[in-house]
Protein backbone atom coordinates (compact mmCIF):
# COMPACT_ATOMS: atom_id res chain seq x y z
CA UNK A 1 0.00 0.00 0.00
CA UNK A 2 1.43 3.09 -0.64
CA UNK A 3 2.41 5.49 2.39
CA UNK A 4 -0.02 8.35 1.68
CA UNK A 5 -2.76 6.11 2.11
CA UNK A 6 -1.25 4.70 5.11
CA UNK A 7 -1.24 8.38 6.49
CA UNK A 8 -5.08 8.84 5.07
CA UNK A 9 -6.11 5.95 7.13
CA UNK A 10 -4.16 7.05 10.21
CA UNK A 11 -5.71 10.27 9.97
CA UNK A 12 -9.24 9.24 9.79
CA UNK A 13 -8.69 6.90 12.01
CA UNK A 14 -7.13 9.27 15.02
CA UNK A 15 -10.29 11.83 13.61
CA UNK A 16 -12.44 9.32 14.29
CA UNK A 17 -11.25 8.24 17.64
CA UNK A 18 -10.77 11.69 18.86
CA UNK A 19 -14.06 12.29 17.53
CA UNK A 20 -15.74 9.70 19.34
CA UNK A 21 -13.96 10.65 22.26
CA UNK A 22 -15.23 14.13 22.22
CA UNK A 23 -18.77 12.42 22.04
CA UNK A 24 -18.02 10.35 25.17
CA UNK A 25 -16.66 13.34 26.97
CA UNK A 26 -19.43 15.46 26.69
CA UNK A 27 -21.62 12.66 26.94
CA UNK A 28 -19.87 11.83 30.57
CA UNK A 29 -19.59 15.74 31.56
CA UNK A 30 -23.83 15.56 31.33
CA UNK A 31 -23.73 12.25 33.39
CA UNK A 32 -21.67 13.06 35.98
CA UNK A 33 -24.05 16.76 36.13
CA UNK A 34 -26.70 15.13 36.67
CA UNK A 35 -25.35 12.52 38.99
CA UNK A 36 -24.30 15.39 40.88
CA UNK A 37 -27.68 16.53 40.92
CA UNK A 38 -29.68 13.45 41.49
CA UNK A 39 -27.26 12.66 44.53
CA UNK A 40 -29.43 16.34 45.81
CA UNK A 41 -32.93 14.91 44.91
CA UNK A 42 -31.88 11.56 46.82
CA UNK A 43 -30.47 12.88 49.45
CA UNK A 44 -33.19 15.50 50.23
CA UNK A 45 -35.54 12.53 49.79
CA UNK A 46 -33.49 10.97 52.12
CA UNK A 47 -33.81 13.44 54.96
CA UNK A 48 -37.60 14.11 54.11
CA UNK A 49 -38.24 10.55 54.74
CA UNK A 50 -36.14 10.28 57.84
CA UNK A 51 -38.00 13.29 59.29
CA UNK A 52 -41.59 11.92 58.31
CA UNK A 53 -40.84 8.90 59.99
CA UNK A 54 -39.07 10.13 62.90
CA UNK A 55 -42.28 12.35 63.68
CA UNK A 56 -44.17 9.30 63.12
CA UNK A 57 -42.25 7.36 66.13
CA UNK A 58 -42.07 10.10 67.88
CA UNK A 59 -46.25 10.56 68.32
CA UNK A 60 -46.43 7.05 69.30
CA UNK A 61 -42.82 6.17 71.50
CA UNK A 62 -43.40 9.58 74.21
CA UNK A 63 -47.06 8.14 75.36
CA UNK A 64 -45.24 4.58 75.85
CA UNK A 65 -42.38 6.57 77.53
CA UNK A 66 -44.36 8.54 80.04
CA UNK A 67 -46.82 6.06 81.11
CA UNK A 68 -43.80 3.74 81.93
CA UNK A 69 -41.86 6.03 83.54
CA UNK A 70 -41.97 4.28 87.09
CA UNK A 71 -39.80 1.64 85.16
CA UNK A 72 -36.85 3.86 84.74
CA UNK A 73 -36.89 5.60 88.25
CA UNK A 74 -33.05 5.54 87.94
CA UNK A 75 -32.75 7.85 84.80
CA UNK A 76 -31.94 11.02 86.21
CA UNK A 77 -32.80 13.09 83.16
CA UNK A 78 -35.61 14.51 82.60
CA UNK A 79 -37.82 15.40 79.41
CA UNK A 80 -39.34 18.21 77.43
CA UNK A 81 -41.43 15.44 74.71
CA UNK A 82 -40.00 17.94 71.52
CA UNK A 83 -38.17 16.33 68.52
CA UNK A 84 -36.05 18.55 66.52
CA UNK A 85 -33.69 18.43 63.59
CA UNK A 86 -30.82 20.61 63.65
CA UNK A 87 -27.74 21.34 60.98
CA UNK A 88 -24.80 19.39 62.93
CA UNK A 89 -27.26 15.66 62.59
CA UNK A 90 -26.17 15.77 58.99
CA UNK A 91 -22.50 15.25 57.51
CA UNK A 92 -20.92 18.63 56.33
CA UNK A 93 -21.28 17.84 52.32
CA UNK A 94 -25.44 17.89 53.43
CA UNK A 95 -25.93 21.18 55.35
CA UNK A 96 -26.44 23.10 52.41
CA UNK A 97 -29.73 20.55 51.77
CA UNK A 98 -30.65 21.20 56.19
CA UNK A 99 -30.90 24.72 55.17
CA UNK A 100 -33.20 23.73 51.94
CA UNK A 101 -35.37 21.98 53.63
CA UNK A 102 -35.47 23.57 57.17
CA UNK A 103 -33.90 26.83 57.02
CA UNK A 104 -35.08 28.61 53.89
CA UNK A 105 -38.09 30.86 55.41
CA UNK A 106 -35.71 32.61 57.94
CA UNK A 107 -34.42 36.19 57.28
CA UNK A 108 -30.60 35.68 57.09
CA UNK A 109 -30.79 39.22 59.32
CA UNK A 110 -30.74 36.32 62.17
CA UNK A 111 -27.75 34.21 60.34
CA UNK A 112 -25.76 37.17 60.87
CA UNK A 113 -26.80 38.40 64.28
CA UNK A 114 -26.36 34.84 66.24
CA UNK A 115 -22.90 33.38 63.68
CA UNK A 116 -24.49 29.75 63.11
CA UNK A 117 -24.60 27.66 60.41
CA UNK A 118 -28.37 26.98 60.59
CA UNK A 119 -31.33 26.84 63.18
CA UNK A 120 -32.52 23.60 64.75
CA UNK A 121 -35.99 23.12 63.99
CA UNK A 122 -39.07 21.29 65.79
CA UNK A 123 -39.98 18.60 64.06
CA UNK A 124 -42.46 17.59 66.49
CA UNK A 125 -43.82 17.79 69.82
CA UNK A 126 -45.79 15.17 72.22
CA UNK A 127 -49.17 15.51 72.84
CA UNK A 128 -49.35 16.88 76.62
CA UNK A 129 -45.67 16.62 77.35
CA UNK A 130 -43.95 20.35 78.47
CA UNK A 131 -42.82 21.41 75.21
CA UNK A 132 -46.41 20.78 73.65
CA UNK A 133 -47.85 22.89 77.53
CA UNK A 134 -45.24 25.40 77.23
CA UNK A 135 -46.89 26.12 73.35
CA UNK A 136 -43.81 24.93 71.12
CA UNK A 137 -45.01 23.97 67.53
CA UNK A 138 -43.95 22.21 64.68
CA UNK A 139 -41.77 23.86 62.21
CA UNK A 140 -40.58 26.49 65.12
CA UNK A 141 -37.19 27.75 65.01
CA UNK A 142 -34.89 27.53 67.35
CA UNK A 143 -32.89 31.00 68.01
CA UNK A 144 -31.53 31.01 71.40
CA UNK A 145 -31.37 28.15 74.32
CA UNK A 146 -31.24 29.72 77.63
CA UNK A 147 -29.93 32.68 76.05
CA UNK A 148 -26.96 31.23 74.40
CA UNK A 149 -26.71 31.36 70.26
CA UNK A 150 -27.59 27.37 69.20
CA UNK A 151 -23.75 26.04 68.22
CA UNK A 152 -23.11 23.15 70.01
CA UNK A 153 -27.22 22.56 70.51
CA UNK A 154 -27.49 19.35 71.82
CA UNK A 155 -24.57 19.87 73.78
CA UNK A 156 -26.11 22.57 75.27
CA UNK A 157 -29.24 20.66 75.74
CA UNK A 158 -27.79 18.00 76.99
CA UNK A 159 -25.94 20.20 79.83
CA UNK A 160 -29.52 21.68 80.73
CA UNK A 161 -31.23 18.28 80.82
CA UNK A 162 -27.91 16.75 83.53
CA UNK A 163 -28.05 20.07 85.42
CA UNK A 164 -32.01 19.96 85.42
CA UNK A 165 -32.58 23.44 85.22
CA UNK A 166 -34.98 25.18 82.97
CA UNK A 167 -35.27 25.45 79.25
CA UNK A 168 -35.99 28.53 77.74
CA UNK A 169 -36.21 28.96 74.48
CA UNK A 170 -36.15 31.87 71.88
CA UNK A 171 -38.31 31.02 69.07
CA UNK A 172 -39.09 32.58 65.52
CA UNK A 173 -42.42 31.20 64.62
CA UNK A 174 -43.07 33.69 60.92
CA UNK A 175 -41.84 36.67 61.73
CA UNK A 176 -42.28 36.63 65.35
CA UNK A 177 -40.24 35.94 68.38
CA UNK A 178 -41.37 33.82 71.07
CA UNK A 179 -40.05 33.09 74.38
CA UNK A 180 -41.16 29.92 76.06
CA UNK A 181 -40.01 28.25 79.48
CA UNK A 182 -40.16 24.68 80.35
CA UNK A 183 -39.44 22.16 82.90
CA UNK A 184 -38.37 18.80 82.29
CA UNK A 185 -40.59 15.75 83.45
CA UNK A 186 -39.52 11.71 84.45
CA UNK A 187 -40.14 10.03 81.80
CA UNK A 188 -38.19 6.81 80.25
CA UNK A 189 -36.26 8.95 78.02
CA UNK A 190 -35.04 6.42 75.79
CA UNK A 191 -34.79 7.82 72.13
CA UNK A 192 -36.23 5.74 69.14
CA UNK A 193 -34.96 6.28 65.70
CA UNK A 194 -35.15 5.20 62.18
CA UNK A 195 -32.76 3.03 60.91
CA UNK A 196 -32.36 3.82 57.10
CA UNK A 197 -32.95 -0.27 56.06
CA UNK A 198 -34.59 -2.17 53.46
CA UNK A 199 -34.94 -5.05 55.67
CA UNK A 200 -37.75 -5.01 58.31
CA UNK A 201 -36.20 -4.89 61.56
CA UNK A 202 -35.54 -3.24 64.69
CA UNK A 203 -32.48 -2.98 67.45
CA UNK A 204 -32.03 -1.86 71.21
CA UNK A 205 -28.40 -1.06 72.23
CA UNK A 206 -29.23 -0.05 75.67
CA UNK A 207 -29.84 3.86 74.92
CA UNK A 208 -31.18 3.91 72.00
CA UNK A 209 -33.94 1.70 69.97
CA UNK A 210 -33.75 1.70 66.35
CA UNK A 211 -37.00 0.99 64.05
CA UNK A 212 -35.55 0.21 60.41
CA UNK A 213 -37.65 2.33 57.40
CA UNK A 214 -39.16 -0.63 55.95
CA UNK A 215 -40.45 -1.80 59.47
CA UNK A 216 -41.76 1.39 59.69
CA UNK A 217 -43.23 1.00 55.80
CA UNK A 218 -44.53 -2.63 56.44
CA UNK A 219 -46.81 -1.68 59.02
CA UNK A 220 -50.08 -0.62 58.45
CA UNK A 221 -51.27 1.16 62.01
CA UNK A 222 -50.05 2.61 65.00
CA UNK A 223 -50.60 -0.46 67.17
CA UNK A 224 -48.21 -2.84 65.27
CA UNK A 225 -45.50 -0.04 65.45
CA UNK A 226 -46.21 0.53 69.26
CA UNK A 227 -45.22 -3.06 69.24
CA UNK A 228 -42.40 -3.12 67.66
CA UNK A 229 -41.13 -0.09 69.85
CA UNK A 230 -42.33 -1.41 72.79
CA UNK A 231 -40.48 -4.78 72.39
CA UNK A 232 -37.40 -2.85 71.99
CA UNK A 233 -37.86 -0.61 75.04
CA UNK A 234 -38.54 -4.12 77.00
CA UNK A 235 -35.09 -4.83 75.91
CA UNK A 236 -33.77 -1.22 77.23
CA UNK A 237 -35.64 -1.44 80.04
CA UNK A 238 -35.20 -5.28 81.58
CA UNK A 239 -32.07 -6.42 79.79
CA UNK A 240 -30.05 -3.47 79.96
CA UNK A 241 -30.58 -1.80 82.85
CA UNK A 242 -28.73 1.76 81.56
CA UNK A 243 -31.12 4.18 82.78
CA UNK A 244 -28.84 7.17 81.23
CA UNK A 245 -30.70 8.39 77.95
CA UNK A 246 -31.65 11.58 77.17
CA UNK A 247 -33.14 13.53 74.83
CA UNK A 248 -30.80 15.46 73.98
CA UNK A 249 -29.59 12.87 71.70
CA UNK A 250 -32.64 11.92 69.66
CA UNK A 251 -31.58 12.57 66.46
CA UNK A 252 -34.18 12.74 63.78
CA UNK A 253 -32.68 13.11 60.49
CA UNK A 254 -29.03 11.32 61.18
CA UNK A 255 -29.35 8.69 58.43
CA UNK A 256 -25.68 7.29 59.72
CA UNK A 257 -26.61 6.98 63.17
CA UNK A 258 -26.87 3.17 63.86
CA UNK A 259 -27.00 0.38 67.34
CA UNK A 260 -23.61 0.59 68.62
CA UNK A 261 -22.37 -0.73 72.09
CA UNK A 262 -22.50 2.68 73.93
CA UNK A 263 -21.25 1.13 77.29
CA UNK A 264 -18.54 -1.50 77.96
CA UNK A 265 -21.55 -3.54 79.80
CA UNK A 266 -23.40 -3.50 77.04
CA UNK A 267 -21.10 -6.35 75.87
CA UNK A 268 -22.67 -8.79 78.36
CA UNK A 269 -25.90 -8.44 77.03
CA UNK A 270 -26.23 -11.19 74.70
CA UNK A 271 -30.03 -11.18 73.66
CA UNK A 272 -31.61 -15.33 73.95
CA UNK A 273 -34.72 -16.74 72.85
CA UNK A 274 -36.13 -16.53 76.03
CA UNK A 275 -35.20 -12.88 76.52
CA UNK A 276 -36.93 -12.12 73.40
CA UNK A 277 -40.05 -13.72 74.25
CA UNK A 278 -39.70 -11.95 77.70
CA UNK A 279 -39.41 -8.64 75.47
CA UNK A 280 -42.33 -9.55 73.56
CA UNK A 281 -44.60 -10.13 76.06
CA UNK A 282 -43.01 -7.32 78.65
CA UNK A 283 -43.43 -4.96 75.50
CA UNK A 284 -46.78 -5.34 74.93
CA UNK A 285 -47.42 -4.29 78.75
CA UNK A 286 -45.53 -0.98 78.41
CA UNK A 287 -47.89 0.04 75.08
CA UNK A 288 -50.81 -1.21 76.28
CA UNK A 289 -50.68 0.95 79.49
CA UNK A 290 -50.35 3.69 76.91
CA UNK A 291 -53.70 3.30 75.70
CA UNK A 292 -52.51 1.21 72.05
CA UNK A 293 -55.28 -1.25 71.70
CA UNK A 294 -52.92 -3.95 70.30
CA UNK A 295 -55.31 -6.19 68.49
CA UNK A 296 -54.16 -5.93 64.74
CA UNK A 297 -50.28 -6.53 65.94
CA UNK A 298 -50.22 -10.32 64.09
CA UNK A 299 -51.15 -8.60 60.63
CA UNK A 300 -47.74 -7.13 60.99
CA UNK A 301 -46.31 -10.94 61.60
CA UNK A 302 -48.43 -11.97 58.97
CA UNK A 303 -47.38 -9.34 56.18
CA UNK A 304 -43.65 -10.21 57.32
CA UNK A 305 -43.88 -14.02 56.51
CA UNK A 306 -45.47 -12.93 53.01
CA UNK A 307 -41.35 -11.76 52.77
CA UNK A 308 -40.13 -14.64 54.71
CA UNK A 309 -41.92 -17.59 54.55
CA UNK A 310 -39.22 -19.60 56.59
CA UNK A 311 -40.03 -17.46 59.43
CA UNK A 312 -43.66 -19.12 59.37
CA UNK A 313 -42.79 -21.88 61.44
CA UNK A 314 -39.45 -22.33 61.83
CA UNK A 315 -37.44 -20.45 64.84
CA UNK A 316 -34.66 -18.76 63.76
CA UNK A 317 -31.61 -17.84 65.40
CA UNK A 318 -33.01 -16.80 68.41
CA UNK A 319 -36.14 -15.78 67.56
CA UNK A 320 -39.85 -18.01 67.73
CA UNK A 321 -41.83 -18.57 64.50
CA UNK A 322 -43.88 -15.88 63.53
CA UNK A 323 -46.90 -18.23 64.08
CA UNK A 324 -45.57 -18.80 67.92
CA UNK A 325 -45.20 -14.80 68.22
CA UNK A 326 -48.83 -14.44 67.12
CA UNK A 327 -50.15 -16.88 69.83
CA UNK A 328 -48.23 -14.98 72.33
CA UNK A 329 -49.20 -11.90 71.86
CA UNK A 330 -53.09 -12.97 71.06
CA UNK A 331 -52.90 -14.73 74.83
CA UNK A 332 -50.80 -11.84 76.48
CA UNK A 333 -53.33 -9.09 75.49
CA UNK A 334 -56.15 -11.39 76.59
CA UNK A 335 -54.39 -11.42 79.51
CA UNK A 336 -54.08 -7.54 79.41
CA UNK A 337 -57.73 -7.11 78.62
CA UNK A 338 -58.60 -9.40 81.68
CA UNK A 339 -56.42 -7.57 84.00
CA UNK A 340 -57.52 -4.45 82.54
CA UNK A 341 -61.17 -5.15 83.48
CA UNK A 342 -60.65 -6.27 86.76
ZN1 LIG B 1 -35.78 -8.54 70.59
Amino acid sequence: MHYKIYIFIFLSFTFLVSCSTNVNKSYNTEISIAEEKEIIVQKKILINEMAKASIKLHKITWPILLANKQKCKDNRKKSYGSLFADVNDLPEEDKKIFLTLFNSNIDPKYFYKYHVDGFPIILSIAKDSPAYNAGLLKNDIILEINEKNTKNFRKKLLFILENKQNLTLKILRGKEEIKVNMLGIQSCSYNVQVLPSGFPNAFADGEKVFITMAAIKLAQTNDELAFLIGHELAHNILHYKNFDANEANLLAIDYLDKPKIRQIKSILVWSNESREVEADIEGMHLAFKAGFSLENVNDYWRRLSVFNPELIKNSINIYKSNAYRAALINKTLKKLKEQANE
